[in-house]
């Protein structure tokens, strides 16, 4: 499980570690009530439902995790994950800390990774280049990635620093290969 804040690449890193790992990887894809962002193409980024369909499945306990964050919810579809893992392969959820700490209670084996920007001066930058949000929006997930930060120090096993998205890509991959192997 990856998270981190806003900005800091993980979307990047998680697509290619799983490009990357081939086969043995599957990528979850998450659902939001959140609207979709311009740069978003519709490639595969989420499942965009509306709130009331959300609400819906979170009664039929569709979710294997959901969270509510920055107003709008999030959530990992159980179906999916469940079968992927039955079929041996390596899931990874790109989830906020909520989200991590919930999937974590149902699924104590799974290794928890965050990825940390080199610098709050470095994320601040990164958002502002993604341009995705306007600056009230910016602030509170600057704020966000504060707590977020604190709260994965304590929770998470492994915090990765993305100064070099090759670097932190090669570094999530040794952390997977090195605890399948363990398990084995
Ligand atoms: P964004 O709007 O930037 O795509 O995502 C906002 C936050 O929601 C990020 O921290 C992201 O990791 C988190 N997120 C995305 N999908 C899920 C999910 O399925 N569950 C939870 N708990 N958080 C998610």
């Amino acid at each position: 499980m990856i998270s981190g804040p806003s900005g800091v690449g993980k979307s990047t890193i998680c697509r290619e570690v799983v490009k990357r790992l081939g086969d043995q990887a599957y990528l979850s894809v998450s659902m939001t009530t959140r609207q979709k962002a311009p740069t978003e193409t519709g490639g595969g980024e989420y499942w965009f439902v509306p709130r009331d369909e959300f609400e819906r499945r979170i009664a039929e306990e569709k979710f294997l995790e959901y969270a509510e964050v920055f107003g709008n919810f999030y959530g990992t579809p159980r179906d999916k994950v469940d079968q992927q893992l039955a079929a041996g392969k390596t899931v990874i959820l790109e989830i906020d800390v909520q989200g991590g700490r919930q999937a974590k209670a149902i699924y104590p084996a799974t290794k928890m990774i965050f990825i940390l920007p080199p610098s709050h001066k470095e994320l601040e930058k990164r958002m502002q280049d993604r341009g995705r949000e306007d600056a009230a929006s910016s602030v509170s997930r600057l704020n966000m990635a504060s707590s977020e930060i604190a709260a994965a120090w304590r929770y998470y096993e492994y915090m990765v620093i993305n100064s070099n998205l090759e670097q932190a890509i090669n570094e999530v991959i040794d952390i997977i290969q090195k605890e399948n192997g363990d398990q084995k």
